[in-house]
């Protein structure tokens, strides 16, 4: 039986894992849950799966439950969400955004087994972060969608070969092209939020169908292959798939391709990470080839769609720019989901933010977190100064 610590467990990765785990429960025990401030689900997750170790980031929340679960230990603070890996086997990062970076580091650094679903952190954290993955020889696997499909395709390959890489042309990563797919500058500018918040094809949090909308999550998700599969950007491509049914593929020097196709259903993903190397029988739903009659494949759009460029900008200058473009990109869209700013304008102020950007050096964990703390400040003066003029 493994054991697991769940954090993020009330989000919409959460939920899902939980789900997993309920359809196997005879492999995992759930040891530790973290959660933000929703009481009433955390409430439901321990009742049901019994963990002993509890974390919440609102610490009013975490001394109500003290009091409630008396057999649970139940803290608060980013100290005892690090501490927490250690008695784990596996990991699941699914905090939203760049507060997942302290417990990636951690996991890795403890030699864990960190099924990653909170890209940022592997994002932002880059060369830091690799440097924890290296020392421990501490293993990622991917939870994001794409990213498990390109584990996939490539991890029965390269078992018995020793170079890999130069077998590899390049990493397809296929992308929906969100509720926006097609529309001119013009439909654009009028884009509400109700309607940035409607996905096509996958169910999600706020954040990350925000970021489908702008197509900033196929930018960062260009920039977590380079940072798990070490593929230089020029050999990652963005291929529109509005069926969301080929996940995304790798294409061999002999231009052979392999494709990972299943439903869109992240409780496939989460499956495959938490049983990694074995495969587990699961029923998340299988393809009905009778329905799927065509799959279709088309070009990004590069020019109304800033975003997938800024990313591959950011991408390529490496170093702390990813860190930039990530919490540039956080601010941007808390700011929209306040009504702050337009859908428009999301790429504009990130552009806007990495023009300042300081080419400061990714050697520690603190020049990460300057660099963070830097870019989202700069953000914010940009959207004062946007609101108020
Ligand atoms: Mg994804």
């Amino acid at each position: 039986m493994k054991n697991i610590a769940l954090l993020g467990s009330t989000g919409s990765i959460g939920t899902q894992t939980l789900d997993v785990v309920r359809a196997t429960p005879e492999k995992f025990n759930i040891e530790v849950l973290a959660a933000g401030s929703s009481i009433d689900n955390i409430r439901r997750q321990i009742t049901e799966f019994n963990p002993s170790t509890v974390i919440m980031s609102d610490v009013s929340a975490a001394k109500v439950l003290d009091e409630e679960f008396t057999a649970v230990t139940v803290l608060s603070g980013q100290e005892a969400l690090k501490e927490s890996v250690v008695t784990c086997d596996i990991v699941i990062n699914a905090i939203v955004g760049f507060a997942g970076l302290p417990v990636t580091i951690a996991a890795l650094t403890e030699g864990k087994t960190l099924a990653l679903a909170n890209k940022e952190s592997l994002i932002a954290g880059g060369p830091v972060v690799q440097r924890a993955r290296r020392m421990m020889e501490s293993s990622i696997i991917p939870v994001d969608s794409e990213h498990s499909a390109l584990h996939q395709c490539l991890h029965g390959y390269q078992s018995d070969y020793d170079h890999p890489s130069q077998s590899i042309k390049r990493l397809i990563v296929t992308a929906s092209g969100g509720p926006f797919r097609g529309f001119t500058a013009e439909k654009l500018d009028k884009v509400t939020l109700e309607e940035a918040l409607k996905h096509p094809t996958w169910n999600m949090g706020p954040k990350v169908t925000i970021d489908s909308s702008t197509l900033m999550n196929k930018g960062l998700e260009i920039i977590e292959a380079h940072e798990l599969f070490g593929i230089e950007y020029g050999q990652i491509d963005v291929v529109v798939h509005p069926q969301s049914i080929v996940h995304s593929m790798v294409e061999f020097v002999d231009s052979s391709i392999i494709a990972q196709l299943s439903m869109p259903d992240m409780r496939l993903p989460i499956t495959y990470a938490l049983n990694y190397p074995e495969r587990s029988e699961a029923d998340w739903g299988s393809i009905k080839w009778d329905e799927i009659t065509k799959l279709e494949f088309e070009q990004p759009d590069f020019d109304n769609f800033l975003c997938l460029k800024l990313a591959y900008q950011a991408g390529e200058e490496g170093e702390t720019a990813p860190a930039w473009l990530n919490a540039a990109n956080e601010v941007a869209v808390s700011a929209f989901l306040n009504g702050q700013i337009k859908w428009v304008d999301i790429p504009h102020l990130i552009a806007q933010v990495l023009d300042s950007y300081d080419s400061r050096k990714a050697e520690e964990e603190h020049d990460i977190y300057e660099a963070d703390q830097r870019a989202r400040h700069i953000a914010k003066q940009l959207i004062t100064g946007k609101v108020n003029g």
